[in-house]
């Protein structure tokens, strides 16, 4: 399985490849453009999604 994710920021259309982090803690992803954060954490009741999209 990859460990990695991608993630696209609709609001700038900007897309970053995100290392999972270990479950149990998180890592803040920001959009390059504007700095908006978004949090990704693997879990339990995770998803196994590859690619998210942080609407605008
Ligand atoms: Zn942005």
């Amino acid at each position: 399985m990859r460990n990695w994710i991608g993630i696209r920021f609709s609001c700038h259309d900007a897309y970053l490849r995100v290392v999972v982090p270990p479950e149990g803690k998180k890592t803040t992803v920001k959009c390059p453009v504007c700095g908006r954060e978004v949090d990704v954490m693997k879990g339990p009741g995770g998803s196994d999604r590859t690619y998210f999209e942080v609407g605008p």
